[in-house]
């Protein structure tokens, strides 16, 4: 018995073997192919590199500076631009290895709203496949952000133990302004003030005069002044600071070389239509009209707009002694800007102060400002695009 005990172990391997091929044959007819066998080789899969980091911004108002980070597998880049109102993507220029900046000329100052991408070319095509990276929206427009006043230039009301601050309630709406057109429409801003003084030429708050505000938007494309309104003391019988709500409307107010600009006029347009009829549906107005006006007849301001409360809010222009009336906008018009002041609402109504000093107000009149200005342009919101 021991001898043949010898030869008992090679044949239960050798069934071993034998069932577990079957095994493996039948599992392979179950689940797919048998994959016991490596395939034979194909070309090796492409590792894919793309530029990562694209940033785009305005140079000047026909010129666009695309940068990048460097990607080590690229031997070129080529630089890819896709204008919002038109399809597809056209490659507006080459850079070389090693450089991680480019000047697009747009040929033209026409506002433009853009998405750029960078692809690189890999140096080693067998093994690296360009794929698409970091996309960087931007317009060729800058836009002088002027929120009004400094602190302390402004009257103060407080009801319920909150003030309300003209300076402050539209430096909180400036701010928010410039994020929303930045990160929303690239378009970018330049501002006045940051914070409650303000500070231009080097002159700081009562040293400084508000022309200086407009003439800061030198080069910039277009200067809005943020304000909210307040009406002359007594009128229709009523203190200051507690006016009834039919006199509430929204102003838009151009400067002189704005009256006749179709994209200003349209802006202004845009934007009384939209406050006013915000205004009425948070009831802190009595109606939600507002009269549009076309760009070469853009009425004179008049006291009866202000006070009349069968009027609505319009668009109009104030004449001074000195050309436009409101020194922000004779410096914008002196130095070539097409300008604006936003007359959002009257702060000498109860009703808005309260919404604005509950931190309700300012965030909605930054989104409707925002949408107005950029939709005027004939931009679009990024989460729009693609
Ligand atoms: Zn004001």
């Amino acid at each position: 018995m021991r001898k043949h005990w010898r030869w008992l172990p090679p044949l239960i391997a050798a069934l071993a073997v034998s069932l577990a091929v079957g095994a493996t044959a039948v599992a392979g007819g179950m689940t797919g192919p048998d994959t016991s066998t490596p395939a034979a080789p194909d070309a090796p899969a492409k590792t894919p590199v793309s530029v990562s980091g694209v940033t785009a911004q305005r140079l000047t108002a026909s010129q666009m500076l695309v940068k990048w980070t460097e990607t080590p597998e690229a031997e070129s880049y080529m630089i890819m631009r896709r204008d919002t109102n038109a399809d597809g993507w056209a490659c507006v220029g080459r850079a070389r290895a090693g450089e991680t900046e480019f000047t697009d000329d747009l040929g033209s100052i026409r506002p433009r709203q853009f998405i750029y991408r960078v692809d690189p070319v890999p140096a080693d095509r067998t093994r690296y496949e360009s794929v698409p990276g970091d996309t960087a929206l931007a317009t060729n427009l800058v836009i002088c952000l002027d929120p009004g006043h400094f602190r302390g230039s402004s009257g103060a009301c407080t009801d319920d133990g909150k003030t309300y601050r003209e300076c402050d309630f539209v430096l909180d709406v400036g701010l928010r302004l410039r994020d929303i057109l930045r990160d929303k429409y690239g378009i970018e801003c330049r501002m006045t003030r940051e914070n409650e003084k303000i500070e231009v030429f080097g002159r700081v708050n009562y040293d400084s005069n508000v022309e200086l505000r407009g003439l800061y938007s030198e080069g910039c494309n277009i200067f809005i002044s943020l304000h909210t309104n307040a009406n002359a003391h007594g009128v229709h019988g009523y203190d200051t600071w507690y006016q009834p709500v039919y006199i509430n409307k929204p102003m838009v107010i151009l400067n002189t070389m704005a009256c006749d600009d179709e994209l200003m006029v349209d802006m202004a347009n845009r934007l009384g239509v939209a406050l006013a009829e915000k205004n009425y549906e948070l009831g802190i107005a009595a109606n939600d009209t507002f009269a549009t006006m076309r760009a070469g007849a853009v009425p004179e301001w008049g006291a009866w707009h202000d006070d009349d409360p069968s009027s609505a809010g319009l668009v109009c222009w104030r004449k001074g002694n000195r050309g436009d009336y409101y020194g922000v906008l004779r410096g914008s018009n002196s130095v070539g800007v097409p300008g604006m002041i936003i007359e959002h609402a009257y702060h000498t109504v109860l009703g808005m102060r309260k919404l604005a000093n509950d931190g309700i107000l300012a965030p909605i009149y930054a989104e409707i400002d925002a949408d107005c200005i950029a939709r005027a342009c004939g931009f679009t919101p990024l989460s729009e695009l693609e």
